[in-house]
C-alpha cells in the first residue's frame, strides 16, 4: 500500500462540489435543437464541463455542432486520453427515488444523483486527480486530453464525430466501468437474417437486440398443436384457446447462454407443427445454443466464446426477419463470421443483412499501459491477485487507439448504474481518485 497521496481535503471538497454542480445539469437524450444534436440538456452539461475545465487551467475546445468537447493540458509529446461521457440515462420512475435525481445530496457518506456512477462521477474523479497532481507541483512530460462524449447511452454519435474530426490519442483510459481493468471487449455485431414470407402463420415481435426475450406469443388456429409440441419439449408456457405465450428468462445478450430464450422455444415447437424452411433453421440447426456453436462451430479466444442472441422472428406473408446480436471474440474477423453465417443460413432460405457493428477492444496484457495501471491498482488496493478482465459489454475504450477501461467502481461498490437512487460512497470516490492520480502520474508526469 502506498500511504502518500496528492488527494488532499481541499481537492476532495472541490471534486464533490464540481460533481454536484454537474449532476444538477440534467443531461439525458432529448430531441435535437440547433447546436444540440442530443437535446439542450446534454449541450448545457457539455458547456458547463468546458467552463469548469477552462477554470482549472485546461485548453478547451467545444465542437460548434455540440457533438463533443475536449480539454487538454501539457505542451508537447504524445497524448494520453481520458474518455468519459456527460450524457446519462433519464431518471426513470421518480417514485423509486428517495431524493431528487438532479439535486444531488450527500447522505450517510454517499453522494446520490443521476450520473454519479455513470459517468459524471468517474469523469470528475479523473479530472480532479489530474488537478491534484498539478497542484502538488508535478510536471507533465506529455499531453493529457479529457474527451467528453455526449451520446454514450444511445448511439455513440458524439464520440464517432470526435474520431472523425480530431487526431487520435496515443494511449488512454475510459473511466466508465469497474476496476481492476478491462483489456478486451468483444466485437458487437447486430444484424438481420431475412427470408421469404408465408401464409401458414404470422408472428409479430418487438424486442431489443441486446436482451434475451423472456416471452414469445403465437396466436392462430394451430394453438392446440403448438401447445402439444411445447409440452413434448417440456417448455414453460401460458395458453388460452386462441393464444399461447412461451416463457423464458431474460438476461443481457452478452450473457445469452445463461438466459432462456422464449422466442427460440416457441420456434422449436412451431417447427413441429408447420413446414417452413426458416423455422427449420431454429428447430433443426440453431436450437437453444446461444453460443452459436451449432451454426458456426466453436468460436472462442482469450476474450471468451462467441454469443449469439436471436431476439425476434417476425413473419408475415411477404417476409421473415430475425434480429440477431452476436458478441465476437476480440481476435475473430467479423467478415469471416458473416461469410460463414450467410453460407449456412442460405440452406434455410435466409440471408444476412447488416445493421450495426462495434469493433472489439484488445490491448495486450503485457503492454506498458496495462502493466502500469495494474501495478498501481494492486499497490493502492493491496489486492495482489487482481487480474485484468474481459467484457462482453462496451465502453468508449474500444473507439480509441491503445485505450482500456480502468475503473471507476471498486469491487465493493454496489452497482447503481441506470438505477434509482444512483449513489457513490465518497470514501470510495476518494480511493478511486487516489488510484487515478498515481496511475496518471506514472504515465504522464516526470
Ligand atoms: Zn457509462
Amino acid at each position: 500500500m502506498t500511504e502518500k497521496t496528492v488527494i488532499t481535503d481541499q481537492i476532495k471538497i472541490a471534486a464533490v462540489e464540481a460533481l454536484k454542480a454537474l449532476i444538477a445539469q440534467p443531461s439525458y437524450n432529448q430531441p435535437a435543437e440547433p447546436g444540440a444534436p442530443f437535446g439542450p440538456g446534454i449541450r448545457q452539461a457539455l458547456d458547463h464541463m468546458m467552463a469548469l475545465c477552462d477554470q482549472l487551467g485546461f485548453r478547451t475546445y467545444t465542437d460548434p455542432a455540440g457533438y463533443y468537447g475536449y480539454a487538454e493540458i501539457g505542451e508537447t509529446g504524445p497524448t494520453f486520453g481520458i474518455i468519459g461521457h456527460l450524457d446519462t440515462v433519464p431518471a426513470g420512475d421518480l417514485t423509486a427515488w428517495d431524493t431528487d435525481p438532479f439535486q444531488p445530496i450527500v447522505k450517510d457518506g454517499k453522494l446520490i444523483g443521476r450520473g454519479v456512477q455513470d459517468d459524471k462521477g468517474p469523469t470528475i474523479a479523473a479530472l480532479y486527480a489530474v488537478k491534484a497532481l498539478l497542484d502538488a507541483g508535478y510536471h507533465l512530460k506529455q499531453k493529457i486530453r479529457f474527451i467528453f462524449g455526449t451520446d454514450e447511452e444511445i448511439l455513440w454519435r458524439g464520440i464517432a464525430k470526435y474520431n472523425e474530426k480530431e487526431s487520435p490519442i496515443d494511449a488512454g483510459i475510459a473511466p466508465d466501468a469497474e476496476f481492476p481493468l478491462i483489456y478486451a471487449e468483444k466485437g458487437l455485431l447486430q444484424a438481420y437474417l431475412v427470408g421469404p414470407g408465408t401464409d401458414q402463420f404470422s408472428l409479430k415481435m418487438d424486442n431489443a437486440f441486446n436482451a434475451v426475450p423472456a416471452k414469445a406469443e403465437y396466436a392462430g388456429p394451430k394453438v392446440a398443436a403448438v401447445v402439444a409440441a411445447l409440452k413434448k419439449h417440456n417448455f414453460e408456457f401460458e395458453a388460452t384457446d386462441s393464444k399461447v405465450a412461451v416463457l423464458g428468462k431474460s438476461v443481457h445478450a452478452m450473457n445469452a447462454p445463461q438466459g432462456t430464450n422464449a422466442v427460440l422455444r416457441l420456434l422449436i415447437a412451431m417447427n413441429d407443427v408447420f413446414d417452413f424452411k426458416p423455422l427449420k433453421f431454429i428447430g433443426e440447426l440453431f436450437k437453444e445454443d446461444a453460443t452459436g456453436e451449432n451454426v458456426l462451430g466453436k468460436i472462442e479466444d482469450e476474450s471468451g466464446q462467441l454469443t449469439f442472441n436471436i431476439s425476434t422472428f417476425n413473419v408475415n406473408e411477404k417476409e421473415t426477419r430475425l434480429q440477431i446480436d452476436l458478441r465476437l471474440p476480440a481476435t475473430i474477423s467479423k467478415e469471416q463470421i458473416i461469410k460463414q453465417l450467410d453460407a449456412r443460413v442460405k440452406e434455410f432460405d435466409l440471408h444476412y443483412e447488416d445493421y450495426d457493428y462495434l469493433a472489439p477492444l484488445l490491448v495486450p496484457k503485457d503492454s506498458d499501459l496495462v502493466k502500469t495501471l495494474m501495478a498501481v491498482y494492486r499497490e493502492k488496493t493491496g489486492d495482489q491477485t487482481a487480474e485484468p478482465t474481459i467484457s462482453g459489454g462496451a465502453t468508449f475504450a474500444r473507439t480509441m487507439h491503445n485505450c482500456v477501461a480502468f475503473g471507476a467502481m471498486l469491487p465493493d461498490v454496489p452497482d447503481f448504474m441506470h438505477q434509482a437512487n444512483e449513489q457513490w460512497p465518497l470514501a470510495s470516490m476518494y480511493k478511486t481518485m487516489d488510484i487515478y492520480a498515481e496511475a496518471i502520474k506514472r504515465l504522464c508526469f516526470e
